[in-house]
């Protein structure tokens, strides 16, 4: 597919763009420029462009403004060792996000067009790269129906857009390890759309993240549906268990949980240093057993936005606990840094995982 390239009239200052990757925070500040093509019902995809960034007009009868059919992926630009921009498993957010697609009644979007999308995108505002340390373009390719019509089926007209956000460090405190609120509200049920990344699963995450937030805690940790009993992930990142053993557990992919490409990449990682990775059913009552008696040493948290993420302590209705020593340990550091130099290109990537840009 043949991307037109449309003159940005006025792009941001050297010093402004200086200024604004300096301390980026997350999710606050855009590039220049984005990605759109066009699906219609017949045409399939067309009129790629890559242009400004400008706002989109949309007919107040636009069927994603009543009925939320929208997906969308969460992805990052890495700069190498050696300077060179590069992206971890794009095509794996590419089979991903078709997946969402298909689970809100979307169509396929082919991934070599995806990903030479956000390769497209990263080029053209690769000046945008935040100077901070363990800085990144956070890259979100997004999906949505934008036929004007309000009958309740499959919409014939959809947009898709890739725009850009340099990003710093992902939990403003930079914190060494989250406190976690175990919440009474459910994520996801089974067969509803746990396992897609659709902006209505996050709609419905705000009201529990947001108490979470009021009694002092970082993150929510949503319990199945059905029991409340089973551990399943927190509000946008996956969960994994270390036992002293050396053992690890993370949750089954049971169609409740959305299949993290961190927590793949983890399960894979950790297995090849000769750990025993166990995708189990954990649940609530033995994580605090386990905490208490010491069985149960480090947990964290995994996503591409914050990468590994230590629990430190975890609180609900029935009270509070504490994970080891409320730090993050060992195991959890030495995956991090294993994950971030591959993504960094300080090691040897065995895996293919990493795509070079330039
Ligand atoms: C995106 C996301 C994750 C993490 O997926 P990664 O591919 O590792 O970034 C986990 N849980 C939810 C609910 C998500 O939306």
């Amino acid at each position: 597919m043949e991307f037109t390239r449309l003159p940005h009239p006025a792009p941001v200052s050297d010093a402004d763009r200086t200024a604004a990757i300096a301390d980026p925070g997350f999710g606050a500040v855009f590039t220049d420029h984005m990605i759109s093509i066009d699906y219609d019902e017949g045409e399939g995809w067309h009129s790629a462009t890559l242009g400004p960034r400008e706002p989109i007009a949309l007919d107040p009868a636009a069927s994603v403004l009543h009925y939320a059919q929208e997906v969308f992926e969460g992805m990052k630009a890495y700069r190498l060792a050696d300077g060179t921009m590069a992206l971890f498993r794009p095509e794996a957010n590419a089979a991903r996000f078709n997946k969402s697609a298909a689970r809100l009644a979307m169509p396929d979007l082919p991934e070599d067009v995806f990903v030479e999308a956000v390769k497209q995108m990263v080029l053209a505002d690769k000046d945008w790269f935040p100077s901070v340390e363990g800085g990144s373009l956070y890259i979100r390719p997004f999906m949505f129906a934008n036929e004007h019509f309000l009958g309740v089926r499959p919409a014939k007209k959809y947009k898709f857009l890739v725009i850009l956000s340099p990003a710093g460090n992902y939990f403003k405190s930079g914190a060494p390890a989250v406190s976690v609120w175990i919440s009474d509200y459910t994520r996801a049920a089974p067969g509803g759309t746990g396992e897609a990344k659709c902006g209505g699963n996050y709609a419905a995450s705000l009201v529990p993240t947001g108490e979470a937030f009021a009694k002092g805690h970082d993150q929510v940790v949503f319990l199945d549906a059905a029991e409340h009993k089973w551990i399943e992930e927190l509000g946008g990142m996956n969960l994994f268990f270390v036992f002293d053993d050396g053992s690890i557990i993370t949750p089954p992919l049971r169609g409740t949980i959305l299949p993290g490409i961190t927590r793949d990449s983890i399960i894979t990682l950790a297995r090849e240093q000769g750990l025993d990775v166990r995708e189990e059913m954990y649940s609530i009552d033995q994580w605090r057993e386990d905490a208490a008696s010491g069985k149960l040493v480090e947990t964290f948290a995994c996503g591409t936005a914050a990468v590994v993420t230590a629990v430190g302590k975890v609180a609900g209705r029935d009270g509070e606990f504490t994970i080891g020593s409320g730090g993050p340990g060992q195991v959890t550091s030495s995956i991090r840094e294993k994950l971030v130099s591959i993504q960094r290109g300080t090691v040897e990537d065995r895996h293919g995982w990493v795509t070079r840009l330039d």
